[in-house]
């Protein structure tokens, strides 16, 4: 308790009054002498507590200790009840007055400090608005990813399993055990990035074949897989081409599977991908981990080619150029030799498989021209494309 200076003592006539029938004891700790001396000395020294009380909390304990039930003034305001009758109004008006005193200088400082306290607040957690802000702004997934999200949401409607694995591939999954001899074309380093050094064996997969390879290694036959994933050619940038892009191969192996069962997933897949009634064509084609192979077409979607028939299409149509088609990618009977190469017996087996570029249907499905668009990481394609597709 922070003491003050004492006011002058009070003339000896001053009344002297105490409650009965405790004994005149200033020391008595319960009930105070309740003279003008003592009070005027709690209420001095509660004053002087309170002009020192440096915060708020302070303030509180000063509050407590000079005003709370343990206080003197409050002792004393409790005794005035035992006093004689004739001293009580006398008694009253001293205590009432004193504690008036404290509590309106209470309230006082309580305000200056408050008001301190807010200010030293404001000027420590000052904002500088000259900052940069930490709102991020809100992106999108890419278009791609939302396209390749939505394929495999078409595989797995349709009972397959989506299959992923490694872009840096072995060169035996990427090319020898799906059939590519060791002078096909694609193997050269033109085609194909290798990874270092020369002879690594390591290729960046030129497809998504080899998790096709890989998955029947690991899980056998019957198998229903789709493969989306990001595939690497040293194509050149430009309008159409790029040497990262997306493909999405499906691979069914089963007893007794035709190219009728081919046909009817290219169907499926087209009808889920582009709407309407979708017509595949197919046109004879070679590829080495397939036999017979095809290039599928497409219906044109856009321009009304009813039943893919050539006479029906909009000879303007920007999206079959008139054909009243549109190429999709390869397809074909897996070839035995790619079974036989991952201990398959062809004899017992048969599959299909196809694959479609997701670059190609993002670009005939949403009407982006430039292929440019897609790599190039302007949040505006992602936004106009990426929300929905
Ligand atoms: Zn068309």
């Amino acid at each position: 308790m922070v003491r003050g200076a004492r006011a002058p003592a009070p003339a000896p006539s001053s009344p002297r009054m105490k409650a009965t029938p405790v004994p005149e004891s200033a020391s008595t700790p319960d009930v105070p002498v309740i003279d003008e001396p003592t009070i005027t000395a709690a209420v001095d020294d509660a004053l002087a507590a309170i002009s020192a009380a440096s915060g708020t909390a302070e303030l509180k304990q000063v509050r407590i200790a000079h005003v709370g039930d343990a206080g003197v003034l409050s002792r004393a305001n409790r005794a005035i009840k035992d006093l004689p009758k004739d001293q009580k109004a006398a008694a009253g008006k001293l205590v009432g007055q004193g504690k008036g005193r404290v509590q309106k200088a209470l309230a006082a400082r309580q305000a200056e400090l408050a008001a301190a306290e807010e200010e030293a607040a404001l000027a420590a957690e000052t904002v500088d608005v000259t900052l940069p802000t930490d709102r991020r702004p809100r992106g999108a997934a890419h278009p791609l990813t939302t396209l390749q999200d939505r394929i495999s949401d078409i595989f797995i409607g349709m009972g397959w399993e989506i299959a992923e694995g490694p872009e840096i591939e072995a060169e035996w999954f990427n090319f020898d055990a799906l059939n590519f001899d060791i002078d096909h074309p694609a193997r050269q380093m033109q085609d194909t990035f290798y990874v270092a050094p020369e002879g690594s064996g390591q290729v960046l997969r030129t497809h998504t074949s080899p998790v096709q390879a890989r998955v029947l290694l690991e899980r056998g036959v019957p198998l229903y897989i789709g493969c989306p994933g990001t595939v690497f050619r040293t194509d050149e940038l430009d309008a159409t081409h790029t040497p990262v892009f997306n493909q999405v191969e499906g691979l069914a192996i089963d007893k007794d599977l035709t190219m009728a069962n081919l046909v009817g997933t290219l169907d499926s897949i087209a009808r889920a991908l582009f709407g309407g009634e979708p017509v595949t064509r197919l046109r004879p084609s070679y590829f080495p981990f397939t036999e017979p192979s095809a290039e599928m077409d497409f219906r044109c979607f856009s321009c009304g080619a009813r039943q893919g028939t050539d006479h029906d299409a909009d000879p303007a149509c920007r999206v079959c150029s008139g054909t009243g088609w549109i190429e999709m990618g390869g397809c074909g009977m897996v070839n035995p030799a790619v079974l036989r190469a991952v201990g398959v017996d062809p004899e017992e087996y048969q599959g299909f498989a196809f694959g479609l570029g997701i670059e190609r249907i993002l670009m005939l499905r949403n009407g982006v021209a430039d292929m440019h668009d897609m790599v190039e990481g302007d949040v505006r394609f992602s936004q106009h494309y990426g929300t929905e597709i």
